[in-house]
């Protein structure tokens, strides 16, 4: 009988052993696969039981002041465009021009235009040949047609460093608006009433360090602007080159697309628009970036709400335009989209109607009666 006890005693001690060690190898293994896990491949869903809002169609009509030719010109694209307007709330959109897709500015007016109303396209600097003598008045001229042909702006522009990538001839041709033959027509434009749309610089982490300390890694990484290249601008040089240009040209109206690309540093560009009141934005696919600061991004959306055009800038799907709606109009937090290509979840701003309304439609409106004044 003793033996028995012995037996089952060295038993239990053998088991309660063994889960202690178990537990422990548990806890060692999955600190190895959380380990294993690289940034690339995290997805996480969201665990938290709140509210979760669908946006079918905004409070008011929007005016998309960015968007692109996502078409090709093609009729039965643009024709469910419109049908995926109609059910989004989209008013109107503004189609920008960009020479390096190979579509002429008259083949946009000439698809475009069957829908008086819907659509506003914007047209695009040519460069060709920017060293001879009579570049300028070439580029003022193109201008005059273009305007003629309905254009209601110039746009959009790019220039992350390299220069103005978006038209012919492109990239690396280091056209930035401090070029001395881009002055006469920054200046002209705003004589004819054409606003320039323009992408300046890109997300700051793009320009940081690809390292474990670069807080937007994933996407800083795939967007990695190179400014060791031979002549290109760092970050600050092409906001500093942006902000001299606006300065120098008070009677044209820049709008700085994305934000400026400055949604991490909210009292950089507040200054900005504070000096310069030819300067608006565009909130144009930068909902990730901004909304991860919802509570600054709110307090520039009530301070700035005057010089904020709504934008997308990400194709025509029903579904990219309510992420943007849900983010702009709803308390909703916590929301993963990993098609951002960012790591981090976004939280919604919670615009109040005022504010919405201005940024919906009403800014645009205001812009477009201003254009048609001058
Ligand atoms: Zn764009």
């Amino acid at each position: 009988m003793k033996k028995l006890i012995y037996i089952l005693l060295a038993t239990l001690l053998f088991v309660s052993c063994g889960t202690a060690e178990q537990k422990k190898d548990a806890q060692t293994l999955s600190r190895e696969i959380a380990g294993e896990i690289l940034l690339k491949d995290f997805d996480p869903v969201s665990i938290f039981n709140i509210p979760t809002t669908n946006i079918e169609k905004p409070k008011y009509g929007v005016i998309d002041m960015h968007s692109h030719d996502y078409t090709d010109c093609n009729d039965e694209l643009i024709a469910q465009w419109v049908k995926t307007m109609d059910e989004c709330g989209i008013r109107t959109t503004h189609v920008m021009h960009c020479e390096w897709i190979g579509l002429s500015f008259e083949q946009m007016v000439e698809a475009y235009g069957k829908y008086p109303g819907r659509f506003e396209v914007w047209c695009s600097l040519d460069y060709t040949d920017i060293e001879a003598d009579d570049w300028e008045q070439r580029a003022m001229a193109h201008l005059d047609h273009c305007k003629a042909l309905g254009a209601f702006g110039i746009g959009e522009m790019v220039d992350k460093g390299l220069g103005d990538e978006y038209a012919r001839p492109v990239k690396g041709t280091h056209i930035h608006l401090d070029h001395p033959k881009m002055q006469s027509v920054l200046e002209y434009a705003g004589k004819i009433g054409l606003p320039l749309s323009i992408h300046v610089g890109e997300p700051i982490w793009m320009y940081e360090p690809i390292d474990n300390h670069n807080d937007g890694l994933m996407n800083g990484a795939n967007w990695k602007v190179d400014t060791t290249v031979e002549g290109c601008y760092d970050y600050d040089e092409v906001m500093e080159c942006f902000a001299n240009a606006a300065k120098a040209h008070p009677n044209t109206i820049f709008i700085a697309c994305h934000y400026l690309n400055m949604s991490h540093d909210w009292p950089r560009l507040s200054a900005i628009l504070d000096e310069c009141p030819n300067v608006y934005v565009d909130i144009a696919a930068r909902v990730a970036e901004a909304s991860v600061t919802p509570r600054a991004t709110r307090r520039f959306f009530e301070k700035y709400a005057d010089r904020i055009f709504y934008g997308t800038d990400n194709g025509t799907s029903a579904e990219m335009y309510r992420t943007v709606f849900r983010i702009l109009e709803t308390d909703d937090e916590h929301i993963y989209n990993p098609s951002f290509g960012y790591h981090w979840s976004y939280s919604a701003y919670d615009l109040p109607d005022s504010i919405l309304r201005k940024v919906y439609y009403e800014n645009a409106e205001k812009l477009a009666k201003k254009l048609s004044n001058v």
